[in-house]
C-alpha cells in the first residue's frame, strides 16, 4: 500500500473514553484519550504510530530550518561518564536532575539531561585552527532528567525528546552572530506550526552564560509566568523581569520615632498584623531567611544564614536571589528550627534588628519609615523601625517578584500577565566551557584562544504537547496541518460493501498520490463510534463514505476545526479536501 495511507486496522490504536485520573490538562488528556502515547513509568511514555507521526515531523521542520542555518547533525551518547561531567563541576552542580549510576566495573556514569560537556570533547580535539571555526553542530535526542515532580505527560517528562545544538566562534562578535542566527532559525520554526508564542528574556539557569531567550507557546495551563510590556517589545519571564512599581512611592517625610517594642500574640502572618494593626500590607515588611549556598547542595555545606526584607504585598524572587548571591541554583529557605536557632524566635516574630548575619533589603521598602518588624522574641514585634538607625543593610535590590500591573522596564506603559510554556530556549555561553574543558583553536595571530560558545534547545516532545494544548476543543485535538499525523481521516462506515470499499481506495489513492497523508476507519464499528474517534484523533479533514451515501452519489467532508459540513458528490470530495487543506 501507499506509504501516504494507513488503514486502522493496520495499526496498534485504542482510544480511550477516559483520560487517566493523572492527566490533569487538556492536552495530556486528549494525548492519552486519542492513543497518542502510553504510560511505561511517571514521566516515561511510549509514543504510539501516531506520536511518532506528530514529533517526527516537527523534527523534518526542526531539520530543514537548522539546515538553512548551517546546522550540521551529529548524535551523541545517553550515557556518559561522571569524568566529563567533573571537568565543568556539573556532576555536582546539576544535582538530583542528574540521574547518576555505576557499570560493572564500578565506574560511575549519568543520563545525558544535556549535552555541552559531550560536544565539546566531541569537538576540542578537532577545531584547532581559527580555519575550523565557525561550527554550528546539533542533534535530536532523547534526554533524561530525573525530574522531581514528573507531570502533564510530555510537557514536564523524565524521558523526553530534545533538539540541542551548539555554536563555536572565533570570537564573541561570532558568537553573538551565531545565537541571532539561531534565534531566526527558532522564529522560522515556530512561525511554521502556526502556533501563538512569544520570545522573552530569561534566566541563564545552571548552564551559565548571558544573553538568553526563551520561545514560549501561550496556553493558560502553562508553567511559566510571563510579563508582556503593553506598549513596547518587551516580553520576560516573571523569574527574570525587573519589578517596577507604576508610581514610584515618595519617600516618607516622616521623622524618625523612638523604636518600641509591642506585644502581639499569635500575630503570625502578614495577613494576621494587617488585622491587627490596620497597617496595610504594602506598609508592612516581611523578613524571611535563606541559607546563602547552593539549595542543590545545601545538605553538603554549613548553613550560612541571610535575611531578605520585602513589603509585606510582595514575594521574593527565588532566581533574583540566586543571581543576587552567585549561586548555580536558588537557595533553600530555613526551616522554622533553623530561624528559631539563628534569632530565638518563630518566623512570624523575627526581623533584621540586632541580627548579625548579611541583610538583602528588596528596594521596595526603601521609602517606607517607622515600619513594624519582629522583635525576635515570640509574639513581640518592634514598631518605630528605620534603616540605617536601627539595622544596616548589606545590599539593596530588585528581589521581588514582578507583577501585572508594574512599569514596563522601557516605556511609561504597564506590564501584562501571560502564562506560557516553555518550547525553545537560546544561549549565548561565552567561554565557560571551553575554559573549563580547555577547548582551544590558534587565531590568526598564530595565539591559543578559547572558543565562543552558544547553546539552544527544543522541547520536541514538549512542543508537540503544547501545540495540542493551544489547539483542541471539547471533542478532540485540532491539529495544526503541519505536524498533524495525517491529513484526512476518511470515516468508511461500511468496510464489507466491495463498492463502497472501492471507491474509499480510489479516493485514497488520488489524495496519497499529492503527497496527502491519508488515514481509512475501516474498523468494524458503529458510525456514531467512528466519528466521536475522528474528532477525537483531530485530522484536519474528514470524509465519511457508507454504503447508503456512496449509492445516492452523496458523500460528506468535513473540516475538523469548524465542524463545517460539505455534502457532495463523489467526483467532487477529492477537490474539496485538497481546497481545505
Ligand atoms: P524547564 O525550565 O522547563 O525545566 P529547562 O530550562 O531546564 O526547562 P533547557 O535545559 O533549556 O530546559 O532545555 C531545552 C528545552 O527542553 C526546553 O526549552 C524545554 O522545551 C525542553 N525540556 C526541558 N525539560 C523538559 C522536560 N522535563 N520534559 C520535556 N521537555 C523538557
Ligand atoms: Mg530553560
Amino acid at each position: 500500500m501507499n506509504k501516504n495511507i494507513l488503514k486502522w486496522t493496520n495499526t496498534h490504536i485504542f482510544t480511550q473514553r477516559e483520560a487517566p485520573a493523572d492527566a490533569e490538562i487538556p492536552s495530556h488528556q486528549l494525548m492519552m484519550r486519542s492513543g497518542f502515547m502510553k504510560k511505561l513509568a511517571p514521566g516515561i511514555y511510549t509514543y504510539s504510530s501516531l506520536g511518532l507521526r506528530a514529533i517526527r515531523k516537527f523534527e523534518k521542520i526542526i531539520r530543514e530550518e537548522l539546515h538553512k542555518a548551517g546546522g550540521i547533525e551529529i548524535l551523541m551518547p545517553m550515557v556518559q561518564p561522571k569524568e566529563l561531567w567533573m571537568e565543568t563541576n556539573r556532576w555536582n552542580e546539576m544535582g538530583a536532575g542528574l540521574l547518576k549510576f555505576k557499570n560493572r566495573n564500578d565506574h560511575e556514569f549519568c543520563l545525558g539531561a544535556t549535552h555541552e560537556e559531550a560536544v565539546v570533547d566531541f569537538v576540542r580535539h578537532d577545531l584547532k585552527s581559527y580555519r575550523d571555526l565557525p561550527k554550528n553542530i546539533y542533534q535530536i535526542q532523547t534526554k533524561y532528567r530525573d525530574e522531581i515532580r514528573p507531570r502533564f505527560g510530555l510537557m514536564r517528562g523524565r524521558e523526553f525528546i530534545m533538539k540541542d545544538a551548539y555554536t563555536f566562534d572565533i570570537d564573541q562578535a561570532a558568537a553573538l552572530k551565531s545565537y541571532d542566527d539561531m534565534y531566526k532559525a527558532y522564529q522560522r520554526i515556530f512561525d511554521r506550526l502556526g502556533l501563538q508564542y512569544r520570545i522573552v528574556q530569561a534566566d541563564a539557569g545552571n548552564i551559565g552564560g548571558s544573553q538568553t531567550h526563551e520561545f514560549q507557546l501561550l496556553a493558560e495551563a502553562g508553567e511559566d509566568a510571563l510579563l508582556v510590556s503593553d506598549t513596547t517589545q518587551f516580553a520576560a519571564n516573571i523569574e527574570v523581569c525587573p519589578a517596577i512599581d507604576f508610581e514610584t512611592p515618595a519617600v516618607s517625610a516622616e521623622a524618625a520615632k523612638p523604636l518600641e517594642k509591642f506585644s502581639t500574640p499569635n500575630q503570625k502572618t502578614i495577613a494576621d498584623l494587617e488585622k491587627f494593626t490596620s497597617i496595610p500590607a504594602h506598609q508592612l515588611v516581611k523578613t524571611l531567611f535563606f541559607s546563602a549556598n547552593d539549595g542543590m547542595n545545601v545538605k553538603d555545606k554549613e548553613l550560612k544564614p541571610i535575611v531578605v526584607l520585602l513589603r509585606g504585598s510582595d514575594e521574593v524572587n527565588p532566581i533574583k536571589l540566586k543571581n543576587l548571591l552567585g549561586l548555580a541554583n536558588p537557595p533553600m529557605m530555613l526551616t522554622d528550627e533553623e530561624v528559631k536557632a539563628t534569632t530565638g524566635a518563630s518566623p512570624g516574630s523575627c526581623g533584621p534588628v540586632g541580627l548579625k548575619i548579611p541583610i538583602y533589603a528588596d528596594n521596595g521598602i526603601m521609602h517606607l519609615k517607622n515600619y513594624i518588624v519582629g522583635a525576635n522574641e515570640d509574639s513581640f514585634h518592634l514598631k518605630n523601625v528605620n534603616h540605617d538607625r536601627d539595622y544596616k543593610i548589606t545590599k539593596i535590590a530588585d528581589i521581588r517578584m514582578a507583577k501585572e500591573g508594574d512599569k514596563c522596564p522601557e516605556s511609561s506603559g504597564r506590564l501584562k500577565a501571560f502564562r506560557g510554556i516553555e518550547v525553545g530556549h537560546v544561549f549565548y555561553l561565552g567561554k565557560k566551557y571551553s575554559e573549563k574543558m580547555n577547548g582551544q583553536f590558534l587565531d590568526k595571530n598564530g595565539k591559543a584562544q578559547h572558543y565562543e560558545m552558544g547553546c539552544y534547545g527544543i522541547g520536541v516532545t514538549r512542543t508537540v504537547q503544547a501545540a495540542i494544548e493551544q489547539s483542541h476543543d471539547a471533542d478532540g485535538i485540532i491539529w495544526p496541518k503541519p505536524i498533524s499525523p495525517f491529513h484526512v481521516h476518511i470515516c468508511h462506515l461500511d468496510p464489507k460493501d466491495a463498492a463502497a470499499t472501492e471507491y474509499v481506495n480510489q479516493v485514497a489513492m488520488a489524495l496519497a498520490e499529492k503527497n496527502i497523508e491519508v488515514f481509512i476507519d475501516d474498523r468494524d464499528e458503529r458510525p456514531g463510534v467512528k466519528f466521536k474517534d475522528a474528532d477525537l484523533l483531530g485530522f484536519p479533514v474528514r470524509i465519511v463514505v457508507g454504503k447508503k451515501g456512496f449509492e445516492a452519489d452523496q458523500i460528506e467532508v468535513v473540516a475538523r476545526k469548524n465542524k463545517e459540513i460539505f455534502k457532495l458528490n463523489k467526483n467532487q470530495v477529492i477537490e474539496k479536501a485538497q481546497s481545505l487543506l
